[in-house]
């Protein structure tokens, strides 16, 4: 007897656009644009972003309008649902609860693991937390000792530890580079190739 199959999915770049990209180009703060390739330590950018947004006097409420208006990707509802009818699904994610959740409400709610804003009574973003260090794979692991087989996709370097642990991974639309470093993974460009590898190894 098969095991049942249950499919992580990245979010931003995957199912969604990328949020902090999105929130400069829709506030216009350049100084928002700055993500982890120009500075790699990500607590230094999460201050940096959050003295940024207070700067602004930009609230929690008004950063949720922005992503608001962002949308899911063409096609990513359909893909999730077109999932969900053929076995479970969980997407894991390095965003936060508050900002994921306008696009959350537009996929349906799907179950998502990620981090936490803390958030004061005017609303404004006081600090981040994040639930646990590499919980992409940890997840991953604890599903797979749960005995389910596992199926992931993601686009990001922040992703192949996740498709590492997974029993199948993918890429999905990833930089030029990533492949070449990891090629083990196989790569995927639209919702339909990603279908058919789903398909294939987790015979849904
Ligand atoms: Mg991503």
């Amino acid at each position: 007897m098969q095991k049942p199959v249950i499919v992580c999915l990245d979010l931003e770049g995957v199912l969604v656009p990328e949020i902090w990209i999105n929130v400069a180009l829709k506030t216009g703060i350049e100084a928002l644009k700055v993500t982890t390739r120009e500075m790699p330590d990500y607590d230094k950018l999460m201050k940096q972003r959050l003295s940024i947004l207070d700067e602004h006097n930009l609230k929690i409420g008004d950063i949720q309008e922005v992503i608001g208006q962002m949308g899911p990707l063409e096609g990513a509802t359909d893909f999730v649902k077109w999932i969900r009818e053929r076995c479970q699904v969980i997407i894991l994610s390095d965003t936060f609860y508050q900002f994921a959740l306008p696009l959350m409400r537009q996929l349906g709610f799907p179950t998502l693991f990620c981090n936490q804003l803390e958030i004061d009574g005017t609303g404004r973003i006081v600090n981040y937390h994040m639930r646990m260090q590499n919980q992409k794979k940890h997840s991953v692991a604890a599903l797979k000792a749960l005995n389910f087989f596992t199926m992931a996709a993601g686009d990001a370097y922040n992703d192949t530890a996740m498709l590492g642990e997974a029993d199948a991974g993918f890429f999905f639309k990833p930089p030029d580079h990533l492949p070449k470093e990891f090629p083990q993974f196989p790569v995927t460009q639209t919702y339909g190739e990603l279908q058919q590898r789903f398909a294939k190894a987790g015979n849904l």
